[in-house]
């Protein structure tokens, strides 16, 4: 038997792969004569081979078909969005209806508050993680305060009871139990962006609604990396973008879920004539009626250039075979990553993220011995020579070996380099 951490077996390891055909469905940025080593999949996924053509699919009907476009096969724009609805639906684990692509994270999670942070003066709070990604937490403080509240008094944040920003179930749990009668909406992420913790969702989303809370989720770095349930979940709505693990290019439209139950309530919303149903939205009248379901919080005609390349995306993670696939080689994608560094360069990287594969996904938070200054000093060099992860102040370089595109061999790489380093 080949040693389980040599430069043999990660080759073993890619030949073995029923996925490293994938690759080749993306373009690798270039370093040198060779290919970058691309490990920040968590930030911008790569480009689909396949995005160009959709855009210029959309550029031709436009020059050929202008207005009738939006009626003329194939792919229409009047329905372009519902064409990524399904596949969308299995990444999530939705039901069709409960999803939609539109708009971007932020102004869904907006769209979303609108509904589902009805504060009232007996239960004002909202409930978030302390180390909370900015643009959420920004976005929680700034409902508060437009519904009258006090964010210092009504923003309500959990703070890490575990080494390096990792937080418990427990403290989540003490949390929500300690402020449950004031709480009107539970925002938790999926995946912690700095740490890479994954959370149990469908628990926290027991914790809260026994306490009479809405539950949301910001899934920006759970979608496309770990299998998810969110109708089974209960969850009252999640929101997430698509150009980190969905490869869906900078800036993509964004994902929403609404769950079922929500469907047909006339729950508050901002309405666009976009969510009005179909059947009607031409009749051009005064009275809005929402379609049933995540569609009838659009606001607008999408974007049809923007929303080809997540249309390219998703259709990679179709021949991919779905999450379960793509999680099978992630998990030994990224504990390759975890034992090669644990055995050969453990004393300069300290892993932030949980050990347990349960508790992550692609995502390893690495701490260099030594300090920020030597953690720059790695950064900068693996930049130099091609190695592409990124860098989260104060102090954590984050490698996202993503299952579709990176390989075993990717990963030795990586090590080996830090070995050199080390050595100079
Ligand atoms: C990437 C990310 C965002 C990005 O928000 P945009 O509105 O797409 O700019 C939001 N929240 C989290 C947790 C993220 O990781």
């Amino acid at each position: 038997m080949t040693d389980p951490l040599s430069r043999t077996h990660a080759i073993a390891l890619d030949a073995a792969d029923p996925l490293r055909a994938l690759r080749n469905e993306f373009l690798l940025p270039k370093h040198g004569a060779g290919e970058q080593l691309y490990f920040c999949g968590n930030s911008l996924g790569l480009q689909p081979r396949g995005a160009r053509a959709r855009i210029q699919e959309t550029l031709d009907k436009w020059a050929s078909d202008a207005v009738e476009g939006h009626f003329r096969e194939p792919s229409p724009w009047l329905t372009y969005h519902e064409q990524v609805r399904e596949p969308l639906a299995r990444i999530v684990g939705a039901l069709p209806h409960e999803v939609v692509a539109m708009n971007t994270l932020t102004v869904n999670l907006h769209l979303m508050m609108v509904s589902f942070y009805r504060p009232t003066r007996e239960r004002p709070a909202i409930l978030i993680e302390a180390g909370a990604f900015p643009t959420d937490r920004y976005a929680v403080e700034s409902q508060i305060r437009f519904h009258g509240f006090d964010p210092a008094t009504d923003l309500i944040e959990v703070q890490p009871d575990g080494a390096d920003g990792l937080v418990s179930m427990q403290a989540i749990e003490r949390a929500i139990l300690e402020h449950g009668p004031r709480l009107a909406l539970v925002l938790w992420p999926g995946i912690q962006y700095r740490t890479g913790q994954v959370f149990d969702l469908p628990r926290i989303v027991r914790m809260g609604q026994s306490q009479g809370a809405m539950v949301g989720f910001d899934l920006a770095h759970s979608v496309g990396n770990v299998p998810l349930r969110l109708h089974d979940s209960s969850a009252d709505f999640a929101v997430w973008c698509h150009y980190k693990y969905l490869n869906a290019g900078p800036g993509a439209v964004a994902g929403a879920f609404v769950h079922e139950r929500h469907a047909r309530t006339g729950r508050p919303r901002f309405a666009g004539w976009w969510g009005n149903q179909r059947e009607t939205r031409f009749l051009m009248g005064p009275q809005f009626a929402p379609t049933p379901g995540a569609d009838g919080w659009q606001l607008s005609n999408p974007p049809i250039l923007a929303l080809a390349p997540l249309l390219a995306s998703l259709e990679v993670f179709e021949k991919a075979g779905g999450m379960a696939a793509l999680r099978a080689k992630s998990e030994k994608l990224t504990g390759f990553l975890e034992a090669l560094i644990r055995a050969r360069i453990g004393d300069t990287l300290q892993i932030v993220t949980p050990a347990d594969p349960a508790q992550r996904g692609c995502q390893l938070s690495l701490r260099v011995a030594g300090g920020r200054e030597r953690g720059r000093e790695l950064f900068d060099y693996l930049m130099s020579i091609g190695i592409v992860g990124d860098w989260r102040e104060p102090d954590v370089i984050r490698i996202s070996p993503a299952p579709l595109y990176n390989r075993f061999m990717d990963v030795y790489r990586f090590v080996e380099e830090v070995e050199t380093w080390q050595g100079v």
